[in-house]
């Protein structure tokens, strides 16, 4: 699969198929990619539904598998203590 660039929409919307979402239908699913506490990057960790009022998402937590979990935006995290 291609490494997401910035820049380059256009060449990755016409050249990559993702799943569709299996709840509504009708969006797509696409990977997102997380950062490990060492600084190692995870990618793939997550796949979210293009669909904003969908929201579907299944995601790796330590080896397990999370399906359609709340979306909680990343303001809520700010309070988190590092
Ligand atoms: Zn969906």
């Amino acid at each position: 699969m291609a490494v997401i660039q910035f820049g380059m929409e256009v060449d990755f919307v016409e050249q990559t198929q993702f799943p569709k979402c299996q709840k509504c239908q009708t969006g797509d699913l696409v990977p997102l990619s997380d950062f490990g506490s060492q600084g190692a990057s995870i990618p793939y960790k997550a796949w979210v539904c293009t669909k904003p009022d969908c929201g579907f998402n299944l995601k790796i937590r330590n080896g397990d598998v999370y399906i359609d979990e709340p979306i909680m935006s990343g303001s809520l995290h700010n309070a988190r203590v590092r």
